[in-house]
């Protein structure tokens, strides 16, 4: 099968409420275009430099999110485009994005990257260091983003009852800060979860949004 019937029947399957990102790092525009002209609109990208390379020279009604680690001082290269970022993990990260969203006279979508798998290696907050943020008074100040909800990346692992239970935390947690922190808010709604190893698992448990990449675009050779 080719990407573009390989994403359309993936869409097929996906319950029509859920979102798909189709993760396209690391692979050729031509790609993207073959997926892009089945109709699909949302791709998603983790390296700054190859993400701004892709924006200029794909169609400007794509829809990128960014979902890997950001540096601060990189913000500025995909403020004035990029419409939601997944990963956001702390309070000075926020602060930059709604800096640099407003220098582009726009809106940003954000995710709460919370950390919820066993290494250590992988990003992301810890409960606490989430409570902060979201406690904040400062964040009421920042007109130029939207929190969107939480992403994270489960344990990479083949123990089903692992994911099982790291997605069943999130979605614990994200259902309780809708309800206690932001009941007043229609933005908080998303819940970004499930890759192409694990999206079964995440989508019984809640996900609003699946991360797919090498089940739509194949393996990735680095
Ligand atoms: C690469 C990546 C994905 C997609 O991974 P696949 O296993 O190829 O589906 C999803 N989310 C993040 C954050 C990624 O870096």
């Amino acid at each position: 099968m080719n990407t573009a019937e390989k994403i359309t029947d993936f869409k097929k399957a996906l319950p029509k409420n859920v979102k798909l990102v189709a993760v396209s790092k690391t692979k050729p525009e031509e790609e993207i275009l073959q997926a892009y002209h089945t109709g699909h609109k949302i791709f998603g990208e983790n390296k700054v430099q190859e993400l701004r390379a892709k924006y200029e020279s794909l169609p400007k009604d794509i829809e990128w999110h960014y979902i890997g680690h950001l540096q601060r001082n990189k913000v500025k290269y995909i403020a004035p485009f990029v419409s939601m970022i997944h990963a956001v993990d702390s309070m000075r990260l926020l602060r930059k994005i709604n800096n640099e969203a407003k220098k582009a006279k726009r809106e940003i979508q954000v995710l709460l990257q919370m950390h919820i798998a066993k290494e250590q290696t992988k990003f992301g907050l810890s409960e606490t260091e989430l409570y902060e943020i979201i406690e904040s008074p400062e964040i009421e100040e920042f007109k130029n983003l939207k929190i969107c909800g939480l992403m994270a990346m489960a344990t990479f692992t083949d123990n089903k009852e692992q994911i099982e239970s790291e997605f069943d935390y999130i979605k614990n947690l994200f259902d309780e800060l809708k309800e206690n922190h932001f009941s007043e808010s229609d933005d908080f709604a998303e819940l970004s979860i499930g890759m192409s190893n694990d999206y079964e698992i995440a989508l019984q448990k809640g996900a609003s949004i699946v991360r797919i990449g090498s089940k739509i675009f194949g393996e990735r050779n680095y």
